[in-house]
């Protein structure tokens, strides 16, 4: 009967994450300007309004991961045309959410490919979202162009099922998808395979990687020490929403101890608690 309450819950949660939940994420309430700034010799990031998006020009062709929401397309290409002539050829999507595939459709359009994790592309499927991706990898995707390399990499389970991280291994710079926000508290979107038993060692794995400098989802450029960190700071949290669970879902919210986290919830956080409560009461 558990088993059977959860399917339920599981299938009321993904209607509605079809449709209104990726909606509000497709269109957010005030658009800020877009910002764009240096991260390393031959790499950038432009951050507001959305996922952060890093841009990597090579001589054969410029390619980028996540592309924010789709009314982002045109500045992100403006953006771009202020580092390289080149096209955009390649977009990486670190996951399926409209906050960094929302420029996908436009990017196809001008001819760009568009490469995501495969089970991230099935929850654009059931998401029924736009912008679908052509190309797709399981574990690993190796991008060699104009004499860079550019690696997605997919770890295991944590915000999505879905996620991919993104190693610039010319410029020991690692892209971590929505795996990693230095913005505040993490969402845990378990309707689509999103687990916080997971989670740590899920970003643990990418510590293997030889990288110094991080681009989070959202938030500031980081070091490889605050992803270190975040390790800890996952496993934590697990603890804290774990105790903030066993009182009832309903009211976890209220119990949950942000002390010495820098960071103290949010709407995402909450949307993403009862499917946590859940998880961890298994
Ligand atoms: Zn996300």
């Amino acid at each position: 009967m558990v088993f059977r309450k959860e399917l339920a819950i599981r299938a009321a949660l993904a209607a509605a994450g079809a449709a209104g939940l990726w909606i509000s994420w497709s269109q957010p309430p005030a658009r800020q300007p877009l910002t764009m700034e240096k991260v390393s010799a031959n790499l950038w990031v432009i951050a507001g309004n959305g996922g952060n998006v890093a841009v990597m020009p090579t001589s054969e062709g410029v390619a980028i991961v996540d592309d924010k929401f789709a009314l982002d397309a045109p500045e992100i290409v403006a953006k771009v045309k202020t580092i390289s002539d080149k096209p955009i050829r390649y977009v990486l999507n670190t996951h399926q959410h409209g906050d960094h595939t929302g420029g996908n459709e436009a990017m196809l359009a001008s001819g760009a490919e568009v490469i995501i994790q495969k089970q991230a592309r099935a929850n654009m499927v059931a998401g029924k979202q736009p912008g679908l991706p052509r190309l797709t990898f399981n574990d690993e995707e190796q991008l060699f162009l104009g004499g860079k390399e550019i690696d997605a990499k997919h770890f295991g389970r944590g915000h999505t099922n879905g996620d991919a991280m993104v190693y610039f291994p010319t410029e020991r710079v690692l892209h971590t998808g929505d795996l990693y926000v230095s913005s505040g508290a993490p969402f845990c979107d378990t309707a689509n395979g999103g687990s916080i038993k997971e989670w740590d060692a899920t970003v643990k794995k990418a510590l293997a990687l030889d990288f110094d400098t991080v681009i989070p989802g959202h938030g500031a450029v980081m070091k490889r020490a605050d992803l270190e960190k975040w390790v800890t700071t996952l496993a934590t949290l697990r603890t804290r929403i774990q105790a903030a669970c066993a009182g009832g879902v309903e009211d976890a919210g209220k119990r949950m101890d942000w002390s010495g986290l820098a960071m103290n919830g949010g709407a995402l956080f909450d949307r993403g608690l009862p499917g946590m409560c859940r998880e961890l009461s298994r």
